[in-house]
């Protein structure tokens, strides 16, 4: 079995990772998509020999619904927007406690 290895992409917002080896090109992801950010690559294939996904980052909103859409458990949206907020919270409240 040829191990795929996740496929990343990301920018000060969002990062997204396709797991290929799970991928079966069934294409929902890219319907789901409201942004039209995804698509099928012209060269990249995944494990069942079909298109891969690929992503325009910059256009991604990080609304993860490509995430919930996908029946394999195929992609994983992290909104580094979200992160960094809860982040600082925890920061403010040990401060607080000192
Ligand atoms: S929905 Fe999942 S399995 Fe279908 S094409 Fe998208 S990533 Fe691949
Ligand atoms: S997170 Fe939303 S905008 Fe980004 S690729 Fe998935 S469905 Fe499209």
């Amino acid at each position: 079995m040829k191990n795929f290895k996740p496929v990343q992409d990301e920018n000060k917002k969002v990062k997204h990772v396709r797991f290929l080896g799970l991928c079966k090109s069934c294409g929902l992801c890219i319907s789901k998509c409201p942004a039209k950010a995804l698509r099928f690559s012209d060269d990249k294939v995944g494990y069942y020999g079909l298109p891969a996904i690929e992503i325009d980052i910059d256009k991604c909103t990080a609304c993860g619904m490509c995430e919930r859409s996908c029946p394999e458990q195929a992609i994983s949206v992290i909104d580094k927007r979200q992160a960094q907020p809860a982040k600082s919270k925890i920061k403010k409240s040990v401060k607080k406690k000192k």
